[in-house]
């Protein structure tokens, strides 16, 4: 069932015609194909079969090819043209190319082996064996590379025998058992085996840019955009640091200077606001006191409060009274969050936990708390719960 490869001899080969093979539930098989199948970090072509939507292509451990079809409708025996998704195939041809310059410059520059490479839809990283690589390596790497797009080294391959590809001690260890073993040669630059599709000049990586860093399993991850796309994120990152410099009215120079300051004074302010916002609860407290009926000398508040105000502030309140029975409820549409504060001798008027399940299964409420402050959330009508616990106070 094995499709003949078309792609390593004319990998920039954007339509075929190829006869179908067979149709199974892994995808469709031809006899022959351009579709390269997802492998060596590189992803699956995509494109149309006979019209129709070809999704990913795959190949199985017998490298047989199988190219996803979205709703197949012609069958075995039939003449197709697959046309490539070129855009997706020559973008994923400059990465990896682009990932082969970098690695070989990493290694023999700068003594960094790479571990393992991924190329996504829009970055390539490479996973090195490195636990730090300062920034000023990071932007050497990218002017090398780039020269080498400038200085237009050609890619080429050779096929070796296992003995004699050994005998070459490349910087990467050879996957492939068999003889034939196909090397991609980056001109002076990087040698290794390789199964993927490159292209065939270091002019068409087009440009190369790194784009960050982050640690992967104790490693450095280097990460990178490469060609159109990495000149759309350029140029995205240009607008939203205009855009931000916009909106904090600042030149882009001292974007980063104002920024700080403003998130600074930020941190103050939301300090001053929980200030007053407690200031506040106090004094809506006590005039909620002031006008509360008083059982055992201990004023029995029942509170429906506003949402302006904060529950967490008034049960901080709550507690610089020295006795005080207090229930409030605070509405936001079906959910309705409580507080019931039992300070000094309100705790001897009403047992919390033995009376939780009572006060709290008319609103489904749940939360709890320690002496002398409980909280939570429940659903339904706030004022159920204000009067239950008004009736459960002895
Ligand atoms: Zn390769």
């Amino acid at each position: 069932m094995h499709s003949k490869p078309i792609y390593y001899e004319e990998p920039y080969q954007r339509t075929l015609r190829a006869v179908v093979t067979a149709i199974t539930e892994k995808g469709v098989v031809l006899d022959k194909t351009i579709c390269y199948p997802e492998g060596g970090g590189q992803a699956g072509d995509r494109g149309t079969i006979a019209g129709k939507p070809l999704l990913d292509t795959i190949k199985d451990d017998e490298y047989t090819i199988y190219h996803q079809v979205q709703d197949p409708d012609f069958s075995v025996g039939n003449i197709v043209e697959i046309v490539l998704d070129w855009e997706h195939r020559y973008h994923y041809m400059q990465m990896h190319t682009a990932q082969h310059v970098a690695s070989g410059l990493l290694f023999h520059h700068f003594g960094v082996a790479t571990v393992s490479v991924h190329q996504g839809e829009r970055i390539l990283t490479i996973e090195t064996d490195q636990k730090e690589i300062p920034l000023s390596v990071c932007y050497d790497l990218e002017d090398l590379v780039n020269q080498s797009v400038r200085e237009a080294k050609p890619v080429s391959y050779e096929v070796h025998t296992q003995q004699s590809a050994q005998a070459l001690d490349l910087r990467r260890s050879i996957k492939v058992e068999s003889d034939g073993v196909r090397l991609v040669v980056v001109d002076d630059i990087d040698t290794v085996a390789c199964g993927g599709l490159h292209v065939a000049n270091t002019k068409e990586i087009d440009l190369f840019h790194y784009a960050g860093q982050e640690m992967i399993r104790g490693h450095v991850r280097l990460i990178f955009t490469i060609g159109a796309i990495a000149r759309e994120e350029i140029r995205r990152k240009e607008r939203n640091i205009e855009q931000l410099g916009a909106l904090f009215s600042s030149p882009v120079e001292d974007l980063l200077e104002i920024a700080t300051k403003a998130v600074t004074q930020s941190a103050s302010d939301k300090s001053a606001l929980k200030k007053c916002n407690e200031c506040l609860a106090f004094l809506e407290l006590e005039k909620q006191i002031a006008g509360a009926p008083v059982k055992v000398e201990t004023p029995v508040v029942l509170w429906e409060v506003e949402n302006d105000l904060s529950l967490k502030a008034i049960g901080k309140a709550a507690t610089s009274f020295e006795n005080l029975a207090l229930c409030a409820v605070q509405q936001s549409g079906e959910q309705v969050f409580w507080l019931i504060a039992l300070v000094g001798e309100a705790s001897t008027l009403l047992n919390f936990s033995k009376q939780r399940q009572n006060l709290l299964s008319s609103i489904a409420g749940k939360g709890g708390g320690k002496p002398p402050l409980y909280q939570g959330v429940g659903t339904g009508e706030g004022l159920i719960l204000l009067k239950t616990f008004k009736d459960l106070l002895v």
